[in-house]
């Protein structure tokens, strides 16, 4: 598609959305909404079956500021396209996080234990590669299974860089380690104008860290002569998940100053999965490739043009 902000990555088919001219009630809270809810993380029930369903190979949780608005954080994408695996925290109510840092005997042995890192590049940040190919290690030294997840959650912050210092100091996260990714451009329509370009949308950063900590893990899985038995797990354990998410409800648990809530996924029994057969999660970005696409086309039709757009091209230039 040559409008697409990401030509080269196999994003799922998303014309039929394309034909979608009006609202809809959200079942849920009763809102007219388009193709989703963004307060209560849900497809709308008519295009449920339509949508894609993305398996990660770790939990996300995204600690949303209250102020950032509902309907334009690109944070509602994960929830709606992964419901297994991704939560919404809305700050102030986040989750207690019991860190170990160092690798333990027992992996996740509560819902928020585990290897939780957070992702935000600081001084203190750890490069991804480097935090996991030393987590991996220690784990094969101690003979403890990789298929657990080298990374068993992944916290990401969705706010503005102004605000995400308010979160970032809160007691709760001091303890979580930092990663951080390699350098992506963003092309997200609503960057930050005084902001580096490499600046990721939520949506983005959650992308790229799958892909570059499963890149990670193959590679390392590779190295160590473990790439079978880690497939060989992969498939009894994928039997498991394969039960029907449409009939999943989320658990609201917070409540913003504004009518946005946080979402917990009550499927959090079903573990993510390290998947070397690389599932698509290129569909991370099925919605906003689709916002992309549509919010171009009206911008050119207005003879206006989109900013990460008029980017892109005066970088080929
Ligand atoms: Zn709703």
């Amino acid at each position: 598609m040559a409008d697409s902000p990401f030509p080269d990555l196999n994003v799922s088919d998303f014309g039929f959305l394309n034909d979608i001219t009006t609202r809809q009630m959200c079942s849920y809270c009763g809102k007219s909404r388009m193709y989703y809810c963004y307060t209560c993380f849900k497809p709308l029930a008519t295009l449920q079956d339509k949508m894609p369903d993305v398996q990660l190979p770790f939990y996300v949780d995204i600690i949303k500021h209250p102020g950032e608005i509902c309907g334009k954080s690109t944070s509602v994408h994960a929830a709606i396209l992964s419901p297994r695996h991704v939560n919404i925290h809305i700050y102030p109510n986040i989750p207690q996080y019991l860190v170990n840092n160092v690798v333990a005997g027992k992996e996740d042995e509560n819902q928020f234990g585990g290897s939780t890192v957070l992702l935000y590049p600081c001084k203190e940040s750890f490069p991804l590669k480097e935090f996991v190919a030393t987590r991996f290690n220690n784990m094969q030294q101690k003979k403890i299974d990789v298929t657990h997840g080298v990374l068993q959650r992944v916290v990401f912050i969705d706010s503005t860089w102004f605000q995400a210092y308010k979160i970032l100091t809160d007691h709760r996260l001091q303890n979580i380690p930092r990663i951080e990714l390699d350098a992506y451009e963003t092309k997200f329509w609503r960057y930050q104008l005084d902001k580096p370009s490499t600046y990721l949308s939520t949506i983005e950063a959650i992308y790229y860290c799958v892909k570059e900590y499963s890149a990670c893990i193959k590679q390392l899985s590779h190295d160590s002569g473990c790439e079978s038995h880690v497939n060989t797990r992969l498939f009894s354990k994928e039997l498991i998940t394969t039960s029907d998410v449409s009939t999943k409800t989320g658990l609201t648990i917070t409540k913003s100053n504004e009518d946005c809530v946080g979402y917990v996924n009550p499927e959090s029994n079903v573990k993510p999965l390290i998947n070397l057969n690389e599932p698509n999660y290129d569909d991370l970005l099925f919605f906003f490739c689709f916002f992309y696409c549509k919010i171009r086309k009206n911008a050119s039709e207005s003879g206006r043009i989109l900013k990460s757009y008029s980017q892109q091209r005066k970088k080929k230039q």
